[in-house]
């Protein structure tokens, strides 16, 4: 197979949800669709649960899981398919950003009882940060939810986008008998089955055939006629280059659990999403298929063994091809490296590589070199965009509880930051630390994680904080200026980017209309 046909066949992509929506469960069945695994109940959620919260055993159980499953590549119908979970957990959510930034397009799944819920509102919201194209997929028809008509309408109004189904539920509930695929126009009619694929299916290539009144009655046939009339007359024709360019998300309906509407939605997507995108670096937009290899981590996760502080580096290929006997160059630290034992994710296995191709996510073991954000070429100096860190929402100054360990803590600190567990704000008064984490749970993870790791203590006094802004001024002069006279409140990232920490909301209103030169950034990453 040629450079070319590898990268054309690959979709890689991310599943997003609210917690409980059906993420793992859907997962579960593309797999099974995709042969990569054989039977139900092989793929665990990595859903931090809410008891695990003071569980630590339980938190590092969760993350053990959530690296074994956090990418899938399987092949379905001759695509090679990169499956991206992501931790619902809210507590979690940076880590889910920064995997959206090393996919080319996502799949929402949507609760159909609970309809468009918070985290899913926040999700959509970074996915229209790059405009990725979405694909909503509605779960659980098999429950009574709500009308199909008015969550598209939820959809369209709570999340700020188009919808296009291009499946219609037959009833809901009880009475929910498939789904019928308004792209293909036809009908496949699944025993619900929670274990297996079931390949006794039905197939009714044209609704207006009399036989679909014997197969599922005549009210059913005559109320599915009339809602593909509707929607082919209320909705406008699908557009794929709309649903490419993020205007338009395509909706499916079904019941994962139950294995309905899954292959609409997985024969649809292989045929309309995209495959590796050019991407910008500082210097230049770089095409996947060009021929030097170039790519990002995204992801940084610390081994399980804590003898060993070997870290597993997420790596998404952009260009070139990946090849595990050359040297490519770390451009952040202009040193070069080999990563003889890099690794894919097929399914649940890791499996070392000999090469990869742009779209792929590979995994890099590290020793403390590689950080999240960082650029690793074929000898050019360009570094990719787009990861940016958001302004955390809660904030605990670190004091340091053990005098003779002060060096273990730093180290600590320093690497569990650049594994992107929270942000690290150092004050230019003082060097006090304060870090910032988007859930309370990061802390835990943090006291637990320095201590059996770094062999270090320190406590979290809590801040008054509301954001940390990061700040620009065009005019060098003014910039110093507000420097100078807010030093209290000015601290550097783990970039030594300039932020400000604001205490209140009506606060930092003050300061902005007091210096209207400044701006103000709740993301690291401004132009
Ligand atoms: P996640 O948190 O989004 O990963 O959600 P899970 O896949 O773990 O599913 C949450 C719960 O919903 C589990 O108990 C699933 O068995 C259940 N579930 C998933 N899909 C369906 C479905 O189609 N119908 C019903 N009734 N339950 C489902």
């Amino acid at each position: 197979m040629s450079f070319e046909q590898e990268i054309n066949k690959r979709r890689t992509f991310g599943i997003i949800s609210h917690p409980d929506a059906g993420k793992t469960t859907l997962t579960e069945k593309l797999l099974l669709f995709g042969g990569a695994i054989k039977t139900a109940g092989a793929v665990k959620s990595n859903k931090i649960k809410d008891h695990a919260k003071s569980d630590f055993m339980e938190i590092e159980k969760q993350r053990g899981i959530s690296v074994a499953t956090s990418v899938m590549g399987f092949e379905y119908k001759d695509v090679k398919i990169n499956l991206l979970d992501t931790p619902g957990h809210k507590d979690f959510a940076e880590d889910t950003y920064r995997t959206l930034t090393a996919v080319d397009s996502v799949v929402m799944v949507i609760d159909c009882v609970k309809g468009v819920e918070e985290q899913t509102q926040k999700l959509m919201e970074v996915c229209r940060m790059r405009n990725t194209p979405v694909i909503c997929f509605i779960n659980k028809l098999d429950r009574e939810g709500q009308d199909p008509y008015d969550l598209l309408d939820e959809v369209e109004s709570k999340l700020n986008i188009k919808v296009r189904p291009l499946s219609w539920p037959i009833n809901m509930g009880k009475s929910f008998k498939g789904v019928y695929s308004l792209y293909d126009k036809d009908l496949i009619l699944f025993q619900a089955s929670r274990r297996e694929l079931n390949n006794d299916t039905l197939k009714v290539e044209d609704i207006n055939d009399p036989e679909l009144e014997n197969i599922i009655g005549e009210n059913d046939a005559d109320q599915l006629r009339e809602d593909v009339d509707l929607i082919e007359s209320v909705y406008s024709d699908f557009n794929v280059q709309d649903y490419l360019d993020g205007k338009v998300a395509p909706v499916f309906f079904g019941s994962a659990v139950n294995n309905f509407g899954v292959r609409e939605l997985l024969d649809t997507f292989i045929r309309i999403a995209p495959n590796p995108k050019p991407r910008e670096t500082d210097l230049r937009e770089v095409s996947p298929f060009e021929s030097k290899f170039t790519g990002f981590v995204f992801k940084i996760h610390a081994n399980m063994d804590p003898k060993h502080r070997n870290r597993i580096a997420f790596l998404r290929i952009c260009s070139g091809k990946f090849e595990r006997t050359k040297a490519y160059t770390h451009v952040r630290q202009d040193k070069k490296f080999k990563f003889s034992n890099a690794t894919a994710f097929m399914a649940q296995q890791k499996e070392t590589i000999d090469e990869a191709f742009p779209g792929d996510i590979i995994g890099l073991y590290d020793t403390g070199n590689l950080k999240i954000g960082d650029t690793l070429t074929d000898g050019e100096k360009a570094t990719y965009k787009g990861i940016p860190s958001f302004s955390p929402e809660i904030f605990k100054e670190v004091i340091n509880k053990d005098a003779m360990k002060t060096k273990q803590l730093e180290k600590g600190l320093k690497q569990l930051m650049e594994e992107g567990v929270a942000q690290m704000f150092v004050y230019e008064m003082g060097s006090r630390k304060v870090i910032g984490t988007v859930g309370a749970l990061q802390f835990e993870v943090i006291q637990h994680r320095l201590k059996h790791e770094y062999g270090a203590t320190c406590d979290f006094v809590p801040l008054n904080m509301y954001k940390a802004c990061w700040i620009s001024c065009d005019d060098r002069k003014k910039l110093d200026e507000f420097v100078k006279s807010k030093y209290r409140h000015i601290a550097q990232d783990k970039d030594g980017k300039l932020v400000f920490m604001a205490e209140t909301r009506a606060w930092l209103q003050m300061v902005q209309d007091n210096f209207p030169d400044i701006n103000f950034h709740f993301t690291s990453e401004f132009e």
